[in-house]
């Protein structure tokens, strides 16, 4: 018996994949999405409890817009069902340093692209969020709308839409594709051939092992290490709305309030070492279980003795720049890849699975930003 050739094989199922398969199904296209492990799994970028959607790019207005149309579509995707509360608009506030640069263009940015937000003075932080050591900081800003996304869970709910919608939902371990021209299939791990007209491969940071010629050299997979600290009985000063969802600039790091009673969440954006996302250890270390400690006391004074409740460890993406690599294989016309998330990308997991769709229907001219060929071996971030 002859088997199935689909519109689209997309082969991966955390938040790139899974949103490019439910666009490609509403489009009318017969879908299949492959997966390894699960969406969203523990061990996949999309894995973590909860991602901040944040409209504040600095100067790259193409994020910011993308950002809006995404958190539109996220909203629809949870409105009126049981997972209502996947979005948590906890606000999020922007806090710079000495060097207010990116600071003062993302508020130009905000301002052209209607995103409202609370300007804050250094005297109207101190009022509002007393229990942040503001030491070093000057201004603030806070998005009144943006918030915090229950990652791993809404890469599941987005999965099930699909499947919904009729898309093919299958755990298979894709191999990678061998020839040049137009491929036919994908084989599994298991033997099975996957037929297709196109394939996406949105394989997170798979995709340096899965095109090692092409990608490895322009993928800087890093380990990111994300901290849980337990608070004080009968606090609320670290819940929502009394502290929104934070970015120090200055000291790359990031972190929410506590959101399903886990405690305040913390970590670094700063990139950490390369690593491999098969075989590197998910535990923290106590250097910087340490590290962290100490940042949380000068930012959090009274969380000085707060115990770490929880860990994560997790890899980022990169690509040389930060922008995305949403290209077609440059000798495999049918073959296109979806990743480089690089440390921002979930929020925008609509918008890009979008822009997949209407890449692979011809419908929209390509962003130069997110072809292979911009995507240099040296990092040199740009994308904050
Ligand atoms: C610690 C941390 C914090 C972050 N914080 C934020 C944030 O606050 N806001 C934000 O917007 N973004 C954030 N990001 C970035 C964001 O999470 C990622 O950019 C995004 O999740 C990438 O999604 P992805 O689908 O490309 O990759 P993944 O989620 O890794 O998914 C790829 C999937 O492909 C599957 N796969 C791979 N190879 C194969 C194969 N051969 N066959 C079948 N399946 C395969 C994998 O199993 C995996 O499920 C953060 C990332 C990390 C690590």
């Amino acid at each position: 018996m002859k088997s199935k050739t689909y519109d689209v094989a997309v082969i991966g199922a955390g938040v790139f994949g899974a949103w490019t398969a439910l666009h490609l199904a509403r489009r009318g296209k017969s879908v299949i999405l492959l997966e390894a492990y699960g969406p969203g799994h523990s061990r996949s970028s999309s894995g973590d409890e909860s991602r901040i959607i944040r409209m504040g790019y600095a100067k790259d207005e193409i994020y910011t817009r993308w950002a809006q149309r995404s958190l539109i579509q996220w909203k629809e995707l949870f409105a009126g069902t049981r997972n209502e509360a996947l979005f948590q608009q906890t606000g999020v506030l922007w806090l710079a340093g000495a060097d207010e640069t990116r600071l003062n263009e993302t508020r130009a940015t905000l301002r052209r692209c209607s995103v409202p937000f609370e300007d804050l003075d250094l005297a109207a932080l101190r009022e509002k969020y007393p229990q942040i050591g503001l030491d070093g900081i000057r201004s603030g800003i806070l998005e009144l709308e943006s918030g915090v996304l229950m990652a791993r869970r809404a890469v599941a709910a987005t999965v099930e839409e699909a499947v919904r919608l009729g898309v093919a939902f299958q755990y298979a371990l894709a191999e990678t594709p061998r020839g040049k021209g137009k491929l036919r299939s994908v084989k599994t791990k298991s033997g099975e051939e996957i037929s297709a007209e196109q394939f996406v491969f949105a394989c997170g940071a798979w995709l340096a092992k899965m095109f090692p010629e092409i990608i490895a050299k322009r993928l800087f997979v890093t380990r990111q290490e994300v901290f849980y600290f337990g608070l004080p009985a009968g606090d609320s000063r670290f819940a929502p709305p009394a502290l929104p969802t934070f970015l120090f600039q200055s000291d790359e790091s990031y972190g929410m309030p506590d959101i399903e009673s886990r405690g305040l969440k913390i970590a670094l954006d700063a990139h950490g070492v390369a690593v491999d996302p098969d075989t590197q250890s998910r535990v923290v270390s106590e250097r910087s279980a340490q590290e962290m400690r100490e940042y949380v006391r000068r930012r959090f004074p009274a969380l000085k003795d707060a115990p770490i409740s929880e860990t994560r460890v997790c890899q980022y993406e990169n690509t040389s720049s930060g922008d995305f690599l949403i290209d077609r294989h440059p000798e495999v016309e049918n073959v296109w890849f979806a990743g480089g998330g690089s440390g921002h990308g979930f929020k925008h997991g609509p918008a890009l699975g979008e822009y997949v769709t209407s890449q692979l229907l011809g419908e929209a001219p390509a962003e130069p930003r997110f072809s292979l060929a911009t995507k240099a071996t040296v990092q040199r971030r740009a994308v904050f």
